[in-house]
């Protein structure tokens, strides 16, 4: 006769072996590495496929009971892993969206990464997350470069804008180290907040320098302006310096050369006619009776005369020609590139010049002025003193042979 399974027994088919497979292949996975679980779920289900063994119900409602409690166990430590995983996910993903400044596109792939783990996961949409994920690390991975580059290329813009400033002229010790500095440390920025650094350094100091150089500007302008005060002062004295030695040289009264005027004038042309092998003659003239005009006429009218017979000899003769006044109405003309004969004949051309000039005194009466003159030819070593001396011996002859006359030295 048929009898009920007894109660306590599980059936022998088909659930032992579905159970047992249960065991084996959906719980064992989620053991994860727990190596008594594993080797709990084996057991129980070797136990359950074992056909000659069979356990009370009792004994494998336990074991199942204790599983289940664990897989329970388990189950919420998995969900609560989860949970904790998309969480990091989701705050690297908000972070890389944080840390991309300005590109729609990244931002674009980011939110949609962020929208897909706000719902339920599935293996699609991981996967899809995970594409994602792949293109946002390949996009940042080109414009770390890019960024790379764009640095390296401000670092040569720098370093080429930081030699042009240091070739500015005018520029400070101070201002040149920091130049170098700034070099420096643009090599070794290794980001752009580093290149920041330096470009703010470097504007504060070149706009210290500026102001530095504006100074340097003004006390340049300042001591050019006292250089040229000093200048204009330096060729004031040396007009006075000039008006001075002129009237070292020169006889105040009349404007001709005095007697030192005519030493140097002498050395000077006696030099230069011995190089050219010229003839150099000497004139001496002297107002016939002088003496006279100033008794008659007054002292002032006599100055007046000698002004009137300097200014018609410089008048009548050759600009090379050398007037100095030699004592009180006697003068002395130098006659360069002149032969003896060429010398009486100017000498006679002055003397008629002087007569057609008529000299008139102070109150407008006419006042014939003449002179007798020497005329002596320099010879070979002679010296401008014995060279006088002669001129004077030939006007002493012409005053003796009746004044107004030219004679020449023997
Ligand atoms: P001679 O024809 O013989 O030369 O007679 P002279 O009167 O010209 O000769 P003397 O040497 O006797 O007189 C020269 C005069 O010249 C004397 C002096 O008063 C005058 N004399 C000299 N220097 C100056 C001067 O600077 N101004 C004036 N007005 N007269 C002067
Ligand atoms: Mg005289
Ligand atoms: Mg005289």
């Amino acid at each position: 006769m048929d009898t009920l399974p007894k109660p306590e027994t599980l059936p022998e088919t088909p659930l032992r072996p579905l159970l047992a497979s249960l065991l084996t292949n959906g719980v064992i996975p989620l053991a994860e590495g727990d190596e008594s679980l594993t080797w709990e779920v084996r057991a129980l289900s070797e136990a359950l496929l074992d056909a000659n063994s069979s356990p009370e119900q009792g004994h494998f409602s336990s074991r199942l009971e204790q599983l289940a409690e664990r897989m329970k166990r388990i189950g919420s430590e998995h969900q609560a892993v989860r949970e904790a995983l998309l969480n990091l996910l989701r705050l690297i993903v908000a972070n890389i969206r944080e840390l991309v400044i300005d590109d729609k596109w990244l931002h674009g792939q980011l939110s949609a990464i962020a929208e897909t783990f706000s719902g339920p996961l599935n293996l699609r949409a991981l996967d899809d997350v995970g594409q994602q994920l792949r293109e946002v690390i390949d996009k940042q991975s080109r414009l770390k470069r890019e960024l790379t580059e764009a640095q390296s290329r401000l670092k040569t813009m720098l370093a080429g804008f930081i030699d042009c400033l240091s070739e500015v002229s005018g520029t400070t010790d101070e201002y040149n180290e920091l130049l170098v500095r700034s070099v420096r440390r643009i090599g070794e920025a290794s980001n752009i907040a580093g290149l920041s650094d330096v470009v703010g350094e470097l504007m504060l100091g070149t706009r210290q320098a500026q102001e530095t150089t504006q100074r340097a500007g003004q006390e340049l302008a300042e001591l050019r302006e006292r250089v040229e005060s000093a200048n204009r002062k330096i060729a004031r004295l040396q007009r006075e310096l000039d008006t001075a030695s002129q009237l070292v040289r020169h006889d105040p009264l009349t404007g001709v050369l005095n007697r030192k005027g005519l030493a140097e004038a002498f050395t000077r042309e006696v030099s230069r006619v011995r190089r050219k092998a010229s003839p150099l003659c000497i004139a001496l003239i002297d107002i016939d009776h002088f003496k006279k005009l100033n008794d008659e006429h007054g002292h002032s009218v006599g100055d007046d005369a000698l002004r009137h017979l300097t200014r018609t000899i410089t008048e009548t003769l050759r600009p090379q020609d050398v007037v100095a006044r030699y004592g009180g109405e006697e003068f002395i003309i130098l006659l360069p590139d002149a032969a003896i004969d060429a010398a009486r004949a100017v000498i006679a051309r002055l003397q008629r010049e002087l007569a057609s000039r008529i000299f008139q005194a102070q109150g407008g009466d006419p006042l014939p002025i003449t002179f007798s003159a020497g005329i002596a030819l320099l010879s070979a070593d002679e010296s401008p003193e014995a060279a006088i001396s002669r001129a004077d011996e030939a006007m002493y002859a012409a005053k003796r042979a009746g004044r107004n006359r030219v004679f020449t030295a023997a």
